[in-house]
């Protein structure tokens, strides 16, 4: 992951710039609807309020009012009883169209509204629409009823509300002869107010609806900068961090290895080693071994009982250093030795191994018992029959004083391996020795009570080893112990004759 640069710092001021605009054209077009919507209401009050007015006049056939300069007689109105006299004194009649007109005089003096009576068959030629005004009437025709605009003016923009007027009963006293029918459209009354009128209620709305978004996008954009700081410079804290563990953990990986390859070389350079002088110790020790015996043939009769005794402990002496060095040899040779893998049977490998121990099973009188069959497996035969030969010997060696021994070969699957078991009815392990005893030389009695070099079970966890699999021991469930390792479950997808280093 890369650390987070100024890409991602314009991305949210951009994204605080997009919420906070959007959030303020909401809201300004909200206040454009409110300031329509106040149009729509004042326009519709002033046309009911002119219409109820034109309709009582129209119920009672015009009203009559003193005929003045400024009220002069209409000229557009076609009625006999037009004019009269009331005690003298000249009247006119006041037909709706003539009201409207003077109504519509008075309001537009003065400048917030402005009022007109329209129609696009006029009886008095100034009530003609204008273009905007005719094209209302036209889709008045077509069913619409009311329609308001905000449009461009001299002054501002105003909004335009034109209503319609329908023919009424009482309209056809002055409009029959035109051909209207109740119900047609006679024309429509048309309200202008500047725009101005209620942005001096909303602008200082609008305004402070400007000021609020543009503090809150300054705020919120300076906060994700700051944090996007504080956050590069943990970033790059935790970057340098990491960075010095990788390197901490590369150099101490380099050092495990490089203390591991020694290691492996001091293991190696020690058991050639330990080949070499068991080898070369051989031939001298057989030297010793064979005068030893040549002497006391020879000699032994003339020897008084402390000679022989000596010549006793010379040969013993000799005959346990073969010991050693022969069990030496073998655990040297299986670090050393080409193991070759096959597919092998525990069966015949148990087999040879009681072969090679049947002295001590006679001198024991020893029973050793199995499975049968137990299974194939997949190993280097000459080793796992020293591996079965050192476990069952142990088992003859560190019998119980008090009965025969009994010895019982088992194997269970598990998984891709075998458990094969050994276990016996001799003196046990102790608890506290159970991981001791598989190291090279360690022993749990004097050679005097048991003889041995404390070379065995280390032989038999390298050979365990070297096929991938672990041993152990346990105490049995009737006393003595179980010795058991895993082995590699013959397979019969594997050539049988395949060579090679487990
Ligand atoms: P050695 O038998 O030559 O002493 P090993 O490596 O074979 O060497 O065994 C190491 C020690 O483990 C033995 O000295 C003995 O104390 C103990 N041991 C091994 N096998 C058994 C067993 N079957 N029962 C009890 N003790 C055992």
């Amino acid at each position: 992951m890369r650390v987070p640069g100024i890409k991602v710092g314009v991305g949210m001021v951009g994204l605080w710039a997009a919420i906070a605009g959007l959030s303020a054209w909401h809201n300004l077009d909200m206040l454009n609807d409110q300031d329509r919507q106040a149009a729509l209401t004042r326009a519709r009050m002033v046309v009911t309020v002119i219409q109820t007015t034109r309709l009582w006049t129209a119920k009672h056939g015009g009203v009559y009012v003193p005929a003045t300069e400024a009220t002069p007689p209409n000229q557009w109105l076609v009625d006999p009883q037009r004019d009269v006299e009331i005690n003298g004194r000249p009247f006119t009649k006041i037909n709706p169209s003539y009201m409207t007109r003077q109504v519509a005089e008075m309001i537009n003096a003065g400048e917030q509204l402005s009022l007109r009576l329209t129609s696009r068959r006029p009886i008095r030629p100034g009530n003609a629409p204008d273009d905007w005004e005719d094209r209302a009437l036209i889709e008045f025709e077509a069913g619409l009823a009311e329609k308001l605009e905000l449009v461009a003016g001299g002054t501002g923009p105003f909004y335009r509300y034109i209503s319609r007027m329908l023919v009424e009963e009482p309209c056809l006293k002055c409009h029959a002869a035109q051909g209207y029918q109740v119900g047609d459209v006679r024309g429509g009354l048309s309200v202008s107010i500047p725009l101005a009128e209620f942005t001096v209620v909303s602008d200082p709305i609008r305004r402070q609806t400007l000021l609020v978004h543009g503090l809150g996008f300054v705020l919120l954009a300076g906060a994700s900068l700051i944090f996007l700081a504080r956050l590069q410079r943990s970033w790059l804290r935790l970057e340098a961090a990491r960075a010095l563990q990788e390197r901490m953990v590369a150099e101490r990986t380099t050092e495990l290895s490089a203390a591991n390859d020694e290691l492996a070389r001091s293991n190696a350079e020690l058991e050639h080693f330990a080949y070499i002088a068991s080898h070369d110790l051989q031939e001298p020790l057989r030297m010793i071994g064979a005068y030893a015996q040549l002497v006391e043939k020879r000699y032994g009769p003339a020897l008084d009982q402390d000679g022989r005794e000596f010549l006793g402990y010379l040969s013993d002496g000799a005959g346990r250093m073969k010991n050693l060095i022969d069990d030496l040899l073998a655990y040297s040779r299986v670090g050393r030795a080409e193991a070759a893998l096959a597919d092998v049977s525990l069966e015949d490998l148990l087999d040879n191994a009681l072969i090679n121990l049947d002295a001590s099973i006679a001198e024991s009188g020893a029973t050793v018992v199995r499975t049968t069959p137990l299974p194939q497996v997949r190993g280097a035969a000459p080793l796992l029959v020293r591996l079965l030969q050192n476990l069952i010997g142990n088992a003859l060696k560190y019998r119980s004083p008090d009965l025969p021994p009994r010895v019982a070969v088992t194997a269970g699957r598990a998984g891709p391996e075998w458990v094969v078991s050994v276990s016996d009815n001799g003196i046990g392990v102790p608890a506290d020795a159970r991981e001791r005893i598989f190291q090279i030389f360690q022993r749990l009695h004097t050679k005097s009570a048991y003889p041995g070099t404390g070379i065995g079970l280390a032989i038999a966890k390298k050979i365990v080893e070297r096929h991938g699999g672990r041993i152990w021991v346990e105490e049995g469930p009737a006393g003595g112990s179980v010795f058991r390792f895993t082995v590699p479950a013959a397979s019969p997808d594997v050539a049988s004759t395949q060579q090679g280093r487990p």
